[in-house]
């Protein structure tokens, strides 16, 4: 059993990081398990090869990263992120870190290949919704005005000028809410980090969304990707080298309202939860791109996730719809292994 070796209560006392390592020897070279509690999820992270010492020195740094990462792009706790929209609300031009100023330049690129339904400027909407706060959603779901009220404002990352790091809006509608692609980004970090430590063969894994370099020995790893309609697995896939794996679901934050479901994943077209899908799964060479296509090409729907996928340069990618149906691309399908029984219908888009 894994031995509870730290326990580190955050400033605001909202975030619990649970340090938990242990090593066994199953392979060849130890397999270091540890898991932390960050960025509102479980990590895990999976080292192979090196010594104790190594894999936890590397592992609590990559907890304390997590925690500051959290603390500095967190929408709705006081801190940096808040600020900025505070300022960008009342009309000011602020000055941001260097991340923040990287993460609105990535964010303004994906908005642009996503022909706008990537869109982290809505940050309004998202907390109209009810997504912005630490209890779990609840209904009843807004009143038609008040999404209209602020469709009509058109919030886009295109209104935000950064001058270096002096970032300003034409729009005063514009809330940062980067919750679409921060764990992806989070999930890099943490992998650049094992890598100073030496560390060639891993994996970070931030509830299902994660990312692997190297092998777990003499094989790939296997990744697990959940079936949306139950608690199992739906399919694993086999990933080596350098990839990243990342699924948006109608399952992960929601509540119900009168029968119907409301989750997360807002389409800016519409100002509403988006429709047709119920999860997409990408499979790209960086958790932060994976993260921001898997979310964007939710938003997509059954028919048009093929073309955004294309403008994102996502190769690899599977969709299942509200009726069950898979559809991906031919190069996901030769990573995909079905875990159900029956094997679901699949089709197979692009080239
Ligand atoms: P994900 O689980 O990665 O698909 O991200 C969903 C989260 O991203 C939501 O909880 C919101 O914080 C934010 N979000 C919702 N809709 C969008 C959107 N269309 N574009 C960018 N971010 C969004
Ligand atoms: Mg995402």
């Amino acid at each position: 059993m894994p031995s509870l070796t730290d326990a580190i209560r955050c400033r605001a006392g909202l975030c619990l990081l649970v340090l938990m390592l242990s090593a066994c020897g199953r392979e060849a070279a130890t397999v270091h398990e540890s898991q932390l509690l960050a960025l509102g999820t479980l990590v895990e992270v999976t080292v192979l090869g090196g010594s104790d010492e190594q894999a936890a020195r590397a592992v609590q740094r990559v907890g304390r990263r997590l925690q500051a990462i959290d603390h500095d792009l967190h929408a709705w706790h006081p801190g940096p992120l808040v600020d900025v929209n505070t300022g960008l609300a009342a009309g000011r031009t602020v000055t941001v870190s260097a991340e923040l100023a990287r993460l609105v330049r990535d964010g303004q690129a994906f908005e642009r290949q996503s022909q706008g339904l990537f869109d982290p400027a809505i940050g309004r909407l998202v907390r109209l919704w009810g997504f912005q706060g630490d209890d779990p959603p609840q209904g009843p779901p807004p009143a038609p005005e008040a999404i209209a009220g602020l469709l009509a404002e058109a919030p886009a990352m295109a209104d935000l000028r950064l001058d270096g790091r002096r970032l300003a809006s034409r729009n005063r509608s514009v809330q940062l809410d980067l919750g679409a692609y921060a764990k992806g980004y989070a999930i890099d970090e943490a992998i650049a980090i094992l890598r100073r430590q030496g560390i060639t063969d891993a994996i970070v894994n931030a509830g299902g969304d994660l990312r692997v370099i190297g092998r777990h020995g003499t094989r790939p790893w296997r990744i697990g990707i959940r079936d949306p309609f139950g608690k199992g697995v739906l399919a694993s896939l086999q990933l080596s080298g350098d990839r990243s794996v990342v699924t948006s679901g109608n399952y992960e934050r929601y509540y119900e309202y009168e029968g119907r479901r409301y989750h997360h994943i807002i389409d800016p077209r519409t100002g509403r939860p988006a429709r047709g899908l119920v999860s997409m799964t990408v499979v790209a060479g960086t958790a932060e791109r994976a993260d921001a296509a898997s979310t964007a090409l939710f938003v997509a729907g059954p028919d048009a996730w093929p073309g955004v996928a294309a403008r994102m340069g996502i190769e690899e990618a599977m969709a299942v719809d509200e009726q069950g149906r898979v559809t991906m691309t031919r190069a996901m399908a030769a990573r995909v292994h079905f875990e159900v029984e029956p094997r679901p219908s699949v089709g197979i888009v692009g080239p």
